[in-house]
């Protein structure tokens, strides 16, 4: 079978959302049967020796990145929701967004149990806010990251140093911009 180059299936959008913004589009990665499951059994191939136990992914991408994965790995998933979305107690965490603005996500609290193993997982990291806060939430539950991985990493924006912040833990991006 002919290798897949991932880079063929993300585009990129000038000047969106705003002027001078460069978008990074994985639409049509998604889209792929091919390409998608080339990205995600690459994430399965890292998270192999990391012992996961759960899949955690912020609203809405890193759902379409982490549920695949959870059901590869046979794990649970933890959706990192936008506040006000969750019915029962949560715990939060805001951030700034990359584009100005703040944001907040929030987990159930009952959701990971002291101890569990967590892989956070997103389709792009960027300034690193929303992983940052993911992962803040999880600590704050007792939970353990296990690891971090997206499909992209914009590597001048510096996201890896906040997503490490709290401590480093193995890291993987399927392509660089
Ligand atoms: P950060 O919090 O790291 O600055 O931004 C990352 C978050 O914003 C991710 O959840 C990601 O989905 C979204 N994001 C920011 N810039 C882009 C981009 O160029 N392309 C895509 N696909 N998502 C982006």
């Amino acid at each position: 079978m002919e290798k897949i180059n991932l880079r063929d299936y993300v585009a990129t959008v000038k000047d969106y959302p705003e002027p001078g913004v460069e978008f990074r589009d994985i639409s049509p990665l998604m889209g792929n049967g091919a390409a998608y499951k080339d990205a995600i059994n690459q994430i399965v191939d890292f998270a192999k020796d990391l012992n996961v136990e759960l899949i955690a992914g912020p609203e809405s991408r890193g759902f379409i990145v982490g549920s695949p994965l959870a059901y590869a790995l046979g794990v649970g998933f933890v959706p990192a929701r936008k506040v006000g979305k969750l019915p029962r107690e949560a715990v939060s965490a805001s951030y700034t967004l990359e584009y100005g603005g703040v944001n907040e996500l929030e987990i159930h609290k009952d959701a990971i149990k002291p101890g569990q193993r967590v892989l956070i997982v997103d389709d792009l990291l960027a300034t690193g806010g929303t992983i940052n806060a993911t992962r803040r939430i999880i600590e704050e539950l007792g939970g353990v990251v296990a690891g971090v991985a997206f499909i992209i990493e914009l590597e001048a924006l510096h996201g890896r140093e906040k997503a490490m912040e709290a401590g480093e833990v193995p890291f993987l991006a399927l392509m660089e911009y």
